[in-house]
This record gives C-alpha cells, structure tokens and sequence, in this order.
C-alpha cells in the first residue's frame, strides 16, 4: 500500500513512550489519545520514523541529579538554562517502551536520543547543547528526504525543538497538532507556537 506523500517525504513520531502518557513519569496530558491520529498519520505515508527519548540513569536532566532541586525547576548547565524533569525514559525501561497500541510495523528508522549522561536533547536533530549532532539530518539527507512532517509528544518541547532544527537543516516542516500534545508549562505552548510560524513551520490540524 502506498500512502498519499510521496517519497522525498517522511513522518517523524516525536518520542510517544509510556512515560510521557498518563500514568507515565512525565505524562502529558492526553498523551495517549494521539495515538489513534498518529497511526492513521502513519498509513498516509510511505516512510515513518519514530524518536525514542533514551536517558541513563542520573541523567542531567533528572531533578534528582540535582540535591535540593525539584521537577520543572530551571538551572544553568555548561550549555545554559536546563529544565529539570522527574526521572523519565530510563534505558530499558518499561517507561522508555513505545505505547503498546502504536502501529510501528512500517517505521524504517528509531532514532534515540538523550544518551549522553550530561546533555539533555529535546530534538530529534541536536541535542541541548545546540552542538551535538544525533545524525538524523545527515540520514534524512542521504535518504532524498525534502519535507519533514513532526507529530508526537510533547509540540511544546521535543516536536517544537525538532521542527525549529528541521527547518534550519533545510527541510520543508509541517507539525500535525492533532496528532501531538502539549506538556503546556509558563505558556510555553503559545510560545512555541509562535516561534514555529516564524520559522516557517506549517501548522497544521
Ligand atoms: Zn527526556
């Protein structure tokens, strides 16, 4: 079957673990409810791939790493501000596992990211630091890839990242917002938002 994107076109499914769900150790609110949007999403394209937040335990950006800190706290790391966020996507853990009701049969790439021990990385393409690569432009480039479509958890967090980064590495971006969630905190929603459309981001239902 062959979805209605053609082939310079690719889907990228931000980060939809257990933990960022209700009931998760970050859960976003309605986190789970994508996931019937995301699979149909998924059937409209010939090439899917999925982001998988990856962090080893004691992680930077645990608030537990940190004496005295607590969840959704901000300090200054070596590469500037830092959320901290309760202890989420251990490695190997089953909240770092994909929702079981995802239909991840025809993903062609799972991308982690977050791995290294000291930097955070909300986008699919650049970690934190602003600095450290994860690949992902460089494969979507060698794969022909011209416009990126982001949907998943959270818009306001690693989806608004990726698709800032998305459209910096040259890529025609669209974030499906039916198909994501918001964590939604200090208005950080509005916030990104309005910096994707300035970005040239399509917004779209
Ligand atoms: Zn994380």
């Amino acid at each position: 079957m062959s979805g209605s994107h053609g082939d310079r076109e690719v889907l990228i499914v931000t980060d939809p673990q257990l933990d960022f769900c209700p009931g998760g150790a970050l859960a976003v609110p309605g986190g789970d409810q994508i996931v019937p949007a995301v699979n149909r999403l998924a059937r409209s394209f010939n090439h899917v791939i999925v982001t998988q937040d990856w962090h080893p335990a004691g992680h930077l950006s645990f608030a537990s790493a940190h004496p005295g800190r607590a969840p959704f706290e901000t300090i200054e790391v070596a590469y500037g501000p830092q959320t901290l966020w309760p202890d989420h996507c251990v490695q190997g853990t089953p909240g770092a596992t994909f929702h079981p009701a995802l239909d991840l049969a025809r993903v062609e790439l799972i991308i982690r990211k977050g791995y290294h021990a000291t930097i955070d990385s909300y986008s699919a393409f650049r970690e934190n630091d602003r600095k450290t690569p994860t690949g992902l432009a460089g494969y979507l480039r060698e794969r022909g890839f011209e416009r990126v479509t982001l949907c998943g958890l959270a818009s306001d967090f690693c989806v608004y990242y990726s698709a800032i980064d998305a459209r910096e590495a040259g890529f025609a971006t669209a974030v499906a917002l039916g198909a994501s969630r918001a964590i939604d905190i200090d208005g950080s929603l509005a916030q990104a938002l309005q910096a994707m459309r300035e970005a040239g981001v399509e917004l779209l239902e």
